[in-house]
Order: structure tokens, then C-alpha cells, then sequence
């Protein structure tokens, strides 16, 4: 255990569970190790991709350290606009989103990352001079589950390379001016290989475009999500990546910025999801630990089976015994099976690991229920940045009619 139960246990206290908290500290290592991996490329760029975790503290956190944001929809790059961001320091990143939605967002001045031949098109009739990116599908397989892989041939995401010819020839016709050129295709990359073979035919697409500012490689970048876990070894794609684009740049002659758009690699360790044990229930075959939580709060085990690891803050030295941990939603809600935890008495506080990333930001009220309240440890303090609901934030859209 890598936390310190004591001040999480503290916590709870204060604030109740269920309950997010974020280790600044976390963010902070995790978005300098991959600055220090890339340090032989004179001009990067991280984008802290905001749909992981949208507080709005978390933005001005990640401003503060000097990233830009990623960001997918128009409601994000409002966000990041309150959180202090520049517009120019905002790429936005949509699929299939409308027409009118890309539209105000060039209105906002931010960087727009188009992927779809149409959409490039008819952006390139109404705003001929507004320089975009253009979303590539390099179509490799990196990702780890089928729903979060996004590169492979069938993938809705990007313009595929073999339609390159129909991108220039757009271009030619339109007058515009292609100012990045980007990737992103899917989580948990490990095999670094893979991820440059990506990156050489990004390069190779790039070298026709004369007016290119950035190169953006995405994410998908893999954390540990167990003791021993497998993660992506940042530091070697740092090296390998670096130079080739060190490599690269001096042979289109001009300064390019590398970006990364990194989401679960800055925010997932940083991120402790604690809740209450309110049963502790014998089957014939199962003891079933039920906390006062569900996947309305913590979506990815059901969602795509995530693991994170649990561990019980109440009774760290009791002995071990076997719990599969479940929610209290009315549906097969579990959060882990068959898991080896200290000895759970009903009260005890559970604490979820790598829960900075796709918790919260995916957390509903189905089962009405109210979404959990979230705390920043950022100095040696401890902040609540955003309440925990109540009845009146679930019901406050509902327009009743008399019946
Ligand atoms: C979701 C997303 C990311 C972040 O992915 P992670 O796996 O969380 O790092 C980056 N870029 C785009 C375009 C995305 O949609």
C-alpha cells in the first residue's frame, strides 16, 4: 500500500463516504516523468486529456503545472476556458459531434483536431482560413480492450491513411492550412514497438504537409493497476520517440511542438475511492461484502472490467479472507470477485486504487442515488472541491405538471 491509510480513514471522517480523493502529488510526479522522458525534444507539449476527471480544480492544476487540455466536446473546452486555459493551449478532439458544435468552438479560437473527410471538407468552405489538425487512423492495434481500442480498421475514429490522397487533394482545393497532424489509438498501450510503428506512419503522412505547427502521438498510455502491474515504459518511448522526432524535424526544417494528450496516466494512481462496508452477507459459496456504493459511482469493472485493487482501511492487520465486493444497485453490481482483503467487519472503510481516472467523470444517479463528494490533497492539505449531492441537485431539471 503505496497511500497513507491513516489520513484517508481521517477523511472519511470529515467527510463521509462514499467519497472521491485526488493526490495532487500523484498528477505532479506523473506529468513530470513523462516532461523529463521526453527532455531531448526541444519544444513538447502534454495535454491533460480532461474527460478522465473534469473538476475543475484538477484543470487549474494541470495549468498550473504547464500543460494544455484535450478535450472532446464543446462543454469541456468551456470548461477549460474557466479553468484558465488559453484557447490556443485547448485542442479539440470530436467524433461525430454536429457541425455547429466545431463551429463554436473555432469561434472560441481553440485548436480543432478534425476526424472525418466530410467535416474537413465543408469546415474547409466556411472557414477557409482557420488552420486545423487532422485526426489520422494509422490503423494499428495498441489498445488493450476492444471497446477502448480505437486504431483498428473498423474503428470510427480518424481518417484513414489510405485516404491521405483524398485529404491533400481537399486541401489543395480548399486553401486549407493543415496545422497538425494526430493519432490516438487506444488505451493500455503497452508494446512500445507498436506505438512507433504508429508514429512512423504518422511521420510519413506528415512530411506532405508544409504548414504543420505540432504532432500530436495521443495516449492510451497504460498504468499499473495491480501491485505488480505492467505499465508503459515512458521513459524508453521517451528515448525512441524523441529522437525520431528530433530525426524528423530537422528534415522538414522547421520547429515542431510534440504533443501528448495523456488522461489515465496522469490522473488514474492519483485517485482513492473510499466507501463504507454496510453488510457483510454469507452465501453458501460467497461472502459478499456490499459498500455503500454501486457502478452509478464506479462504472469500470461492470463497464469493461477494470480492475482496482481494494484494500480495508479499518482493519489493516486483520487476517485475510476471501470477498467479492459488490454495490448497492439493483442489478449484477460488482466491484471485485474473489478478492484476498483484511478481514472485513460491516462499518469498515474500503479504499479503490487508480480511481482518478473515468470515476467520477462517469459516475450517474441512476438508482437515484447522489453522486459522491470529491477531495484534493494538494500542499499538505485537504480541500473539498465539490460537495457531495443531495435531493434538491437530482431533482432540480425536473419540471412537474399537474396530474
Ligand atoms: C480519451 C482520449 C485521450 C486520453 O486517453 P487516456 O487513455 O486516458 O490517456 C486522449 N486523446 C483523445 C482524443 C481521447 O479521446
Amino acid at each position: 500500500m503505496n497511500f497513507d491509510r491513516e489520513r484517508l480513514l481521517g477523511l472519511t471522517e470529515t467527510y463521509g463516504t462514499p467519497l472521491y480523493v485526488y493526490d495532487a502529488e500523484v498528477m505532479n510526479r506523473q506529468y513530470n516523468r513523462m516532461v523529463k522522458a521526453f527532455s531531448s525534444v526541444k519544444k513538447l507539449k502534454l495535454n491533460y486529456a480532461c474527460k478522465a476527471n473534469t473538476n475543475l480544480n484538477i484543470l487549474k492544476y494541470f495549468k498550473s503545472l504547464g500543460a494544455g487540455l484535450d478535450t472532446v466536446s464543446i462543454q469541456e473546452v468551456m470548461i477549460g476556458i474557466k479553468a484558465g486555459f488559453e484557447p490556443d493551449e485547448i485542442i479539440y478532439t470530436p467524433n461525430g459531434v454536429s457541425f455547429e458544435e466545431i463551429e463554436m468552438a473555432a469561434n472560441l479560437g481553440v485548436k480543432i483536431n478534425i476526424d472525418n473527410i466530410s467535416v474537413l471538407e465543408h469546415f474547409g468552405h466556411e472557414y477557409p482560413d482557420y488552420p486545423v489538425c487532422v485526426r489520422i487512423n494509422p490503423h494499428i492495434m495498441a489498445g488493450g480492450n476492444s471497446n477502448i481500442s480505437v486504431g483498428h480498421i473498423d474503428s470510427k475514429f480518424g481518417i484513414s491513411i489510405h485516404q491521405m490522397p483524398l485529404v491533400k487533394r481537399l486541401v489543395e482545393n480548399t486553401g486549407l492550412k493543415i496545422n497538425g497532424i494526430h493519432m490516438h489509438t487506444g488505451s493500455d498501450i503497452l508494446d512500445i514497438d507498436v506505438f512507433l510503428q504508429g508514429a512512423e506512419i504518422l511521420f510519413e503522412v506528415a512530411k506532405d504537409y508544409h504548414f504543420l505547427e505540432y504532432l500530436d502521438f495521443g495516449s492510451g498510455f497504460k498504468v499499473p493497476y495491480k501491485p505488480d502491474g505492467d505499465e508503459t515504459d515512458i521513459e524508453y518511448l521517451g528515448e525512441k520517440l524523441g529522437a525520431r522526432f528530433n530525426e524528423f524535424e530537422a528534415k522538414y526544417g522547421k520547429e515542431l511542438t510534440l504533443m501528448f494528450e495523456p488522461g489515465k496516466y496522469l490522473v488514474s494512481e492519483s485517485g482513492y475511492f473510499l466507501a463504507s462496508v454496510n453488510v457483510v452477507k454469507q452465501t453458501t459459496s460467497t461472502v459478499f461484502a456490499g459498500i455503500d456504493s454501486g457502478f452509478n459511482h464506479l462504472i469500470r469493472p461492470m463497464f469493461y472490467g477494470a480492475h482496482h485493487e481494494i484494500h480495508n482501511l479499518s482493519n489493516p492487520e486483520g487476517r485475510f479472507r476471501y470477498y467479492t465486493v459488490v454495490g448497492y444497485i439493483c442489478e449484477t453490481d460488482t466491484f471485485g470477485a474473489n478478492r484476498k482483503i483484511n478481514e472485513i467487519k460491516e462499518g469498515d472503510v474500503l479504499c479503490f486504487q487508480n480511481a482518478g481516472a473515468y470515476c467520477y467523470s462517469m459516475a450517474s444517479n441512476y438508482n437515484s442515488r447522489f453522486k459522491p463528494a470529491e477531495v484534493l490533497l494538494l500542499d499538505g492539505k485537504d480541500y473539498l472541491i465539490r460537495k457531495r449531492e443531495d435531493l434538491e441537485d437530482i431533482l432540480k431539471n425536473v419540471v412537474e405538471i399537474s396530474i
